[in-house]
Formats: structure tokens, sequence, C-alpha cells
């Protein structure tokens, strides 16, 4: 069982890893932070691009399974000296992993990789495709903070053409009862978007209606040409700050984000932004991920009890 696409996941998948992760995130405030669920396996991180967020909360996700971890980054590998991304993979599988995550700048990688391995294949992040992970853990984060999605306008704002967070998350929102809008510069806004079943602006005249803003960032490492004639027209037009958001909104953000572009930077840290609960709840939705992928009948134990008080 893989993990490419949020295609993989219906409502009810949605439910179920959502379901897991509020489990897990009973775990993390024990004092002892660990369950033996994954013992004995080997989860390895194939990372050929950066990351922050995606990379830690896998590996911690991981260790506190109890799997064994293994990183690996293009950056120091036999990469450098040429090594294709098939023998690379076929030179880690030999160690035989359970389950392999992939980040790379490349669309498709994900996909590529499952089929030269028997191991669980997730995918974090491949080019401005889709980021399923992501995807999971704002939906996570939505339904700890109200509960459902169903019935919620959001608007997901700015550079949606280079977004992979955009793609999956689209369709993640919207199969949990939400209704999307998408919004930004008509030459940051991809052609026919709206097949996946969303709305498109392209100003932000009608944000007010918006209960949930879900800025982008600017994917600079993406843009061979210059989509805006320059990023403080594009913040005088797009930016999300406190004369944009209304009390009564919600702001969420995948992060890395480049404060004074997309967000203002008071409203990076107003208590209306749920940019740390989005990475706190990285860590949990990714070990209910490797849960679900991996929990087959070699899995060592069973999710955890909850403790009582
Ligand atoms: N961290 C997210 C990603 O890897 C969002 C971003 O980089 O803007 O796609």
């Amino acid at each position: 069982m893989n993990l490419l696409s949020i295609d993989d996941l219906d409502r009810e998948a949605i439910e179920r890893i959502t379901d897991h992760a509020a489990r897990f995130a009973e775990v993390s405030d024990r004092e002892i932070k660990k369950v033996p669920t994954l013992r004995g396996r080997m989860v390895l991180n194939l990372f050929y691009e950066a990351s922050t967020r995606t990379r830690g909360s896998f590996e911690l996700a991981a260790k506190r399974l109890s799997a064994d971890v293994v990183n690996f980054a293009a950056d120091g590998s036999s990469v450098e000296k040429g090594e294709s991304l098939k023998d690379t993979v076929l030179t880690l599988n030999a160690n035989k992993p359970d389950a392999i995550v992939v980040r790379a700048p490349w669309v498709g990688t994900a996909e590529l990789v499952s089929g030269w391995t028997d191991a669980a294949v997730i995918n974090a992040g491949d080019g401005k495709h889709e980021h399923p992970t992501q995807a999971l853990l704002d939906v996570y984060t939505l339904k700890r903070r109200l509960g459902k999605l169903d019935g919620l306008g959001i608007w997901i704002v700015g550079d949606v053409a280079h977004s992979r967070v955009a793609r999956s998350n689209i369709v993640a929102f919207q199969r949990m009862g939400a209704h999307v809008t998408v919004c930004g510069p008509p030459t940051l806004i991809p052609r026919g978007i709206e097949a996946l079943g969303c709305d498109v602006r392209f100003t932000l005249d009608e944000v007010a209606g918006a209960d949930v803003v879900y800025a982008l960032r600017m994917q600079h490492e993406r843009m061979a040409d210059a989509p805006v004639p320059s990023l403080r027209e594009y913040a005088a037009c797009y930016q999300i700050n406190e004369r944009r958001l209304t009390a009564r909104q919600i702001l969420m953000h995948p992060g890395p984000v480049n404060r004074g572009v997309e967000l203002s930077g008071g409203i990076v840290d107003s208590p209306q932004a749920l940019i740390t609960a989005q990475v706190q709840a990285g860590l949990v939705v990714r070990m209910a991920v490797l849960y679900t992928l991996l929990s087959g009948p070699r899995a060592q134990a069973p999710l955890p009890e909850p403790q009582l008080a």
C-alpha cells in the first residue's frame, strides 16, 4: 500500500487517518513519547529537495513508533557522482526498507519509485504535483479547531501554479465537505483548475466571505520566467495582512513563510494563524500514515490505548 496522491484516499480513509492521528497526539503528551507499534520496521527518508518540516516530522514520527530510520539526502551521496534515481533506489532498497518516504523536485517521482520496490512509498512532495501528507495534516488541524470541514468556505491564495500543496489540498478539503476558492494573479492560477471543482477569483474583493484563508508561498525555485512584475506589487494586491483578514477568519500556511510577501509579519504571529498547529499536526498525522501503511500482520503492537488520567 502506498500514498502517492491524495486521490488514493476517499473521505472514509481520510477520517480514519485523522482519527488515528488524534490517538497519537495523546502519546505526544505522555512522559515517554514512544510506542512499540513499528518495532523492527525500517523507514527510509529519501530527500532530493530542501525540507525542514516534512523531513523532520517523518523522522520523528518513525522514531516515536520505534521504527529504525535511515535518512538519505542527495547532498553528500553518490548522486553527486552521477548515480541515477533508479540506481540509488535499488541500492538503498537492498537493505529492505518497509517504507520509503520520498521528496523530489520532479513530478511523478514517488510513483516511479513505487515501481522499483516492495516497500510502501509515501509521496512527501513531487515537484509541483502533490503533497498528500500536507493535505492530511491540514484537514486534521481544521478538524481539531472547528470539528468538521463540512460547509466551510476555504480560500487558497497565492502561487497556485507552482504549488503541490494547492493541488492536494483542493481535493482533500472538498472531499471533507468544504467549498474551495483559489485566488491569485492570472499568471499564477493554472488554466482549467476549475476542473478540480473549485471556484477561481483573481482579486481578494470577496475574501471576507471565507471562513479559512490558506496562503501559499511564492515558489521562486519553480519560476523560470517572472510571473509577477515584482514582489511589492504582488504583496500590494494579494498579501494577507491585518487589513484583509477579519477577526472571525482562520489563517493557514504550509510554511516556509516569506514574511512581508504573502503574509504580513504581524498576521503570522496573530492568534488567528494556525501555522504552529499545522506543524504539530505534521508529526501525529505522519505517525498515523506510517501506522496505516505498515501495520500489516508484521506490526508489533496495536494503536496505543488512551491513558486514563
Ligand atoms: N513546504 C511546502 C512544500 O514543500 C510548501 C512550500 O514549500 O511552499 O511544498
